[in-house]
């Protein structure tokens, strides 16, 4: 899942577009575009290029484009080759550009439907049924929020979007299901992006959209709609460092973040060990009563967080004595789970985002744990929203693809979970006085081993 901006202003939003989707560029695409709506010309321009974001700058610049609302894109190819037909935003008509993260699972039969309906297809993506059946239900007589909230209804799989229309040219539609979305809140003028990072050129607050949402964003007014009704959203202060993404002296994030391991475990263990055991109340007020009940853990995750799940699994052997089976969310989902007496449900991910470990999630809630963990970075991620209650990493946000401190605090939390769940099944409080000591020296040895560089 890639990356998504859009503005609404009175003033030009080309540079702010493109701008923002330099600041998402670390999270890897394969194509970027662009849609630009200009109030007084009326006119929906849509550029898209193949590569680097700077193609798209070029391209922006040879066409002289301009545009007071606008949504941009940069593509990480699920559906149809990397490719300038593929790349987003997508149109339908003369009037309606989209642009979309995830993935829409029952994109074929609705391709099938809207075919047969005369419309026709530019792109191999499984996005583009998404602009025809909104152009579809706008040409019933719909506008543009209706028609979005009729095509949502129809679409399984995960999606980000933002839509406009040359018919209703001052704002933005935008619905989130599986993939985040956030409004940033300015002053007679707003944006949405998929993440905060990308607007931290232009605001500070933003209203974090949940599950299900439907927002209308103009210029002076946002409105948020939740299943069919009118709902408030909080906006929140976000400060600069977590919207900044400066990588001072590093020649890369990635390198940076090894780096900042030390700091971040020190922060992962803050106030969670006393001198000599856990401190079990840093699970929440919910986790005493859960962890009595807890006869074995079932850990589910993606990549490099179920890289951490199978240490996990070693260690929950080893020095719980707790049966402990791990799976990758992507299979879980999609398997007929046994779910055996006393299982305790664990997801964990930095971003708290990840698509497959979010629908894990949900479909375990169907089934009999004693209780959902999250291991998460994010604390107002969905996966924390939607868990029994978490253990948040502190690692601060991790940009570079490739996870490094998110992981080694991913390995932190996971290290005091079991122990909370050894001690429950006999784990004497010498043994675990000599993992706290250990962890008390983590940082320590982390910094020490980095100047060997
Ligand atoms: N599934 C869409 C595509 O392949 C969106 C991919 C993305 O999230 O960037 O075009």
């Amino acid at each position: 899942m890639c990356g998504i901006v859009g503005a609404v202003a009175q003033r030009e939003v080309t540079g702010i577009l493109l701008e923002g989707l330099k600041r998402l560029e670390y999270r890897g695409y394969d194509s970027a575009g662009l849609a630009l709506l200009d109030a007084d010309e009326q006119k929906l321009h849509q550029l898209r290029a193949v590569g680097k974001v700077k193609e798209l700058v070029k391209s922006v610049s040879e066409h002289e484009l301009r545009g007071s609302s606008g949504i941009a894109h940069t593509r990480w190819a699920t559906h149809g080759e990397p490719s300038v037909r593929n790349a987003h935003p997508h149109l339908s008509g003369e009037d309606l550009a989209l642009v979309h993260n995830g993935i829409i699972e029952n994109y074929e039969s609705l391709r099938k439907q809207l075919r047969a309906d005369g419309y026709d297809f530019a792109s191999d993506t499984d996005t583009e049924v998404v602009v025809h059946l909104i152009h579809q239900q706008m040409e019933q007589g719909n506008d543009l929020l209706a028609a979005v909230e009729a095509s949502v209804a129809r679409l399984e799989g995960a999606y980000g979007l933002c839509v406009i229309s040359r018919r209703e040219p001052e704002r933005i539609v935008v619905a989130r299901s599986g993939s985040p979305l956030v409004i940033g809140v300015g002053i007679g003028e707003n944006f949405v992006a998929s993440d905060t990072l990308a607007l931290g050129q232009v605001t500070d607050r933003f209203i974090y959209l949940e599950e299900g949402d439907i927002a209308v964003v103009e210029r002076d007014q946002i409105r948020i709609r939740h299943a069919g009704e009118d709902v408030e959203r909080p906006v929140k202060q976000v400060s600069s460092d977590l919207v900044d993404a400066d990588k001072g002296s590093y020649g890369h994030y990635m390198l940076k973040e090894i780096y900042e391991q030390s700091k971040a475990l020190t922060d992962t263990l803050n106030g969670r060990i006393s001198a000599s055991h856990v401190l079990e109340e840093a699970f929440g007020v919910k986790s005493r009563e859960i962890f009595d009940q807890v006869k074995r853990v079932h850990i589910v995750a993606c990549g490099t967080s179920s890289h951490a799940g199978l240490i996990m699994k070693y260690w929950l052997e080893n020095i719980a004595r707790v049966t402990c089976q791990v799976d990758i969310a992507s299979d879980y989902r999609y398997r007929n789970i046994i779910v055996e007496e006393g299982s305790l449900f664990v997801s964990i991910s930095q971003s708290g985002e990840t698509a497959d470990t979010l629908a894990a999630l949900r479909y375990a809630k169907k089934k009999d744990y004693v209780g959902y963990l999250a291991i998460c970075n994010v604390a107002t991620s969905s996966l924390v929203r939607e868990s029994d209650f978490s253990l948040l990493t502190m690692a601060g946000r991790e940009i570079g693809v490739a996870s490094t401190k998110a992981f080694t605090t991913q390995l932190c939390a996971l290290l005091l979970l079991a122990v909370v769940l050894g001690r429950r099944n006999g784990m004497s409080a010498e043994k675990e006085s000599k993992v706290v000591q250990a962890l008390h020296q983590l940082p320590e040895l982390v910094e020490r081993t980095l100047t060997l560089d």
